[in-house]
């Protein structure tokens, strides 16, 4: 399967995978006109789109793509997302037709409510929930839930790649050095974030084992965040320290 990050609006990624025989599906269509020309220039059939959750930037393009290719249309059950041909939940298994592969349902909520991540082989696509080097904003969860969401993508093995619906990377590292300045790991995909970015290369995917490694949302419970709180007078407890690292990262200003 060849996977092509399609980019849109500012700083957004549209996944696409195509098998060999050209079938596709795509992540997410926030726009339809990126992807329509990324399918016509690799000459693809878009078969299945895998949607994660309710917000404009990644269903504005589905009624348009829907209309003109009659794909498979996985959602979570929400009436904030329109024209699903399939509802999906956790826990579930199912299997493509064209490309013709399984797509594991994990749910993953904390930025929205209903958001769920698709597991294709060793594929994560996790929409707005795990970032390179950050999480997703808590629009409609509690720390608590968030924490547990990250939790459950971070007991995935090390290898899997990491498949996020924006182009955070270089300001979320701007933050992390804040708070794990000495982290090798972090300094060193920092660096490497920095110069990819300087050539327009997507820092996307990642693996999970890179962001157990480097992401400090992934990193509650290293000495590096435990002595951030304490530096911020945050009491030392898991969810706490996760909050106060996700608040003070809504309040960062690079
Ligand atoms: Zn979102
Ligand atoms: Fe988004």
């Amino acid at each position: 399967m060849r996977l092509t990050p399609v980019a849109a609006f500012e700083d957004n990624y549209i996944w696409l995978l195509a098998d060999a025989s050209g079938d596709a599906l795509a992540v997410d269509p926030g726009d339809a006109a990126p992807l329509e020309a990324a399918l016509q220039r690799e000459g693809l059939r878009l078969r299945a789109l895998l949607l994660t959750h309710h917000h404009a930037d990644h269903i504005g393009g589905v009624a348009a793509l829907a209309a003109r290719h009659h794909p498979v249309i996985l959602a979570p059950q929400d009436a904030r997302i329109p024209l699903a041909t399939r509802r999906v939940a956790d826990g579930e298994r199912i299997e493509l037709a064209a490309p013709a592969t399984p797509v594991e349902v994990m749910a993953v909520p904390g930025h929205t409510a209903s958001h769920v991540a698709y597991r294709v082989g060793d594929l994560l696509f996790c929409g707005d929930t795990l970032f390179s080097l950050g999480c997703g904003r808590l629009f409609e969860g509690t720390p608590e839930t968030m924490l547990a969401s990250l939790d459950r993508i971070a007991a995935l093995p090390d290898c899997i790649r990491l498949c996020p619906a924006h182009e955070y990377t270089l300001a979320n590292a701007a933050f992390a050095l804040t708070v794990d300045a000495d982290n090798p790991a972090l300094i060193a995909r920092a660096r490497a974030v920095q110069a990819l970015r300087a050539r327009q290369r997507p820092s996307l995917p990642t693996t999970l084992g890179e962001e157990r490694a480097s992401n400090p949302f992934l990193r509650i419970d290293s000495s590096a965040v435990r002595a951030w709180c304490a530096r911020h007078s945050v009491a030392d407890d898991r969810t706490t320290r996760f909050a106060a690292l996700r608040r003070a990262k809504d309040d960062f200003r690079a």
